[in-house]
């Protein structure tokens, strides 16, 4: 008999998910199993040479368009590659979500930029940010206000300039 009722309550619940599960609304998006590991945004490919000293990849996340008038990417530097100089017309925010990395604004020395800092860089402030000479870095790049413009490039980072960090 106890038997016969753990059944009949288990097939109960079955029926019951069954029928929640028919009955909630679809995602708009297929969803993928999650991965429990590792980097949560795919590295991309490789960003020009033009605009950064060593290897540094880049994945866009969220496309520049009218209604949220902003951009965002996924940037990996490897160890000692760094963008450019350059600025924002509307200003800049970098989540580092990875590594160890640099920032430098003109007039001021490189800081250490960690795991988990959030980063401000005010419009038209002329700045850099790159990786550490041993270890990568990896940051979320939000540039806001893109109807402003989004990036101002300049000239490259000098190795005397990269390795001013003390
Ligand atoms: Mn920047």
């Amino acid at each position: 008999m106890v038997r016969i009722l753990v059944i009949a309550a288990t097939l109960a619940a079955g029926i019951s998910f069954t029928s929640y599960a028919q009955t909630t609304p679809t995602a708009s998006v297929a969803v993928k199993p999650a991965s429990t590991q590792g980097p949560v945004f795919p590295k991309g490919n490789r960003a020009p040479a033009t605009n950064f000293t060593g290897t540094v990849y880049v994945y866009s996340l969220v496309k520049d368009e009218p209604t949220f008038n902003c951009a965002s990417s996924n940037v990996t530097f490897e160890p000692g590659a760094r963008s450019n100089w350059h600025s924002h017309p509307a200003g800049q925010i970098l989540m580092v979500t990875d590594g160890l990395g640099y920032y430098q604004e003109e007039g001021q020395p490189v800081r250490l930029l960690h795991k988990g800092e959030v980063v401000k860089a005010q419009p038209n402030v002329k700045h850099w940010h790159g990786a550490s000479p041993k270890q990568a870095m990896t940051h979320i790049a939000l540039n806001v206000n893109t109807e402003k413009g989004i990036v101002t490039w300049l000239n490259p980072v000098t190795d005397k300039e990269y390795n001013s960090y003390r």
